[in-house]
């Protein structure tokens, strides 16, 4: 039997409450008031303001990327992010089925379709094994990028995700991408603060976005973040979602569709409050983080732990059951005491929308959807 009620006395116990225990939650200890009350005294609560400019300064700095764009949340980030890198209505997009709904979502978004390739059992990212098994079997390299040779569309870009801030093997998914001319957007929504050899993720692809929506490391009650090093895209990110209004002082003129997409100065100042708490937090979580690997040390159930040559933010902590109804039972048992625990999500092609997409094999993606829960992990 697994230890159950052991481990729920263990989280009790260490959020010092035998109250409900979420999942996530915010933490405002210190400008958040200070710079939301600025942002209503200078009346500009809305898209342009001193704090969006801050923002995106202080998100170049944290990412070391060279430029980075505030919008108004993570999918329509990771949308943008795919139409600059060139994804245009029936290419393909390679990613991983094992993610939230919104990465697939960005996908469709622009009536492209998602490929749903396999993720490794320790990263529970994108498996560069099976991306280079998949793009053997039916990448064709042309002069204009790559094609997938069975179905005659484009493979115009590549999407992994760093799985509750566990870094993906991004080094090996974007030298494979780079033979076969396939751009790599990274959807880093769940990763701030996470590094892969000593660099922030989202700094790796040619794009990264983040967000900041309530239940993230940080928040700023809803946003996003698009970052990259090639200063060209990043000011098309920032036009396309302001719009695509060509710079007037007073005349209207938009060249192509653009969206209104901006981050509001309002969350913005919020976010630039919580990014300077950024580095205690992961702090923090890397502490809880030691206390969940000692406890669940000698037990059946496996606290899952960051990758050598890779820091996480630890964002959403997890254990690993030994099978589908060990976790049931975890499930039931923990949720019963108001323990909040959660599992991961279910496959993206499991859901109506996304049935008809490829796939390859999936095992892992469908060992760790029966095993993998999150367990409380909020800053304490
Ligand atoms: C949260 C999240 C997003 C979307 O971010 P929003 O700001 O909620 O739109 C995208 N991808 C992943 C993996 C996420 O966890």
């Amino acid at each position: 039997m697994i230890a159950v009620q052991k481990t729920i006395s263990f989280i009790q116990d260490t959020f010092n409450t035998k109250e409900f225990i979420p999942l996530h939650e915010p933490r405002f200890q210190g400008n958040e008031k200070k710079y939301l009350n600025n942002t209503i005294d200078s009346t500009f609560v809305s898209s342009v303001g001193a704090y969006v400019d801050k923002f995106e300064a202080m998100m170049q700095e944290i990412t070391t990327t060279e430029k980075a764009v505030a919008v108004v949340n993570g999918t329509s980030g990771i949308q943008v992010a795919l139409r600059l890198v060139g994804v245009n209505k029936g290419d393909e997009v390679l990613t991983q089925a094992l993610t939230f709904v919104a990465t697939a979502n960005a996908i469709a978004y622009n009536a492209a379709k998602p490929v749903f390739i396999d993720v490794d059992r320790d990263t529970m990212g994108l498996s560069p094994k099976a991306l280079n098994d998949f793009l053997d079997e039916f990448g064709e390299l042309r002069e204009d990028g790559c094609y997938n040779k069975k179905t005659g569309n484009k493979i115009a870009a590549c999407l992994p995700m760093h799985t509750f801030g566990f870094p993906v093997r991004i080094d090996e998914i974007v030298k494979i991408c780079t033979n076969w001319k396939i751009p790599v957007v990274e959807d880093a929504a769940e990763s701030l603060g996470s590094e892969f050899k000593g660099k922030s993720t989202g700094s790796f692809g040619k794009v990264g976005v983040f967000s900041f929506n309530g239940n993230k490391i940080v928040t700023c009650g809803g946003g996003g973040a698009i970052v990259s090093n090639n200063i060209e895209l990043g000011e098309k990110a920032k036009y396309l979602t302001t719009t695509a209004k060509k710079p007037h002082s007073y005349e209207y003129y938009h060249d192509e569709l653009g969206y209104n997409y901006r981050m509001p100065n309002l969350n913005a100042a919020l976010a630039c409050a919580q990014l300077e708490n950024l580095q205690s937090f992961i702090k923090n979580k890397r502490e809880l983080a030691e206390n969940y690997a000692y406890f669940f040390k000698d037990q059946d159930i496996r606290f899952r732990t960051e990758m050598p040559n890779t820091t996480a933010n630890y964002w959403l902590m997890c254990v690993e059951l030994e099978n589908k109804k060990q976790r049931d039972l975890f499930l039931k048992e923990t949720n019963d005491a108001g323990v909040m625990t959660r599992p991961i999500w279910q496959l993206m092609y499991k859901l109506p929308i996304y049935r008809d997409c490829f796939k390859d094999g999936q095992e892992n993606a469908e060992f760790l959807e029966d095993r993998i829960v999150n367990i409380p992990s909020s800053v304490r």
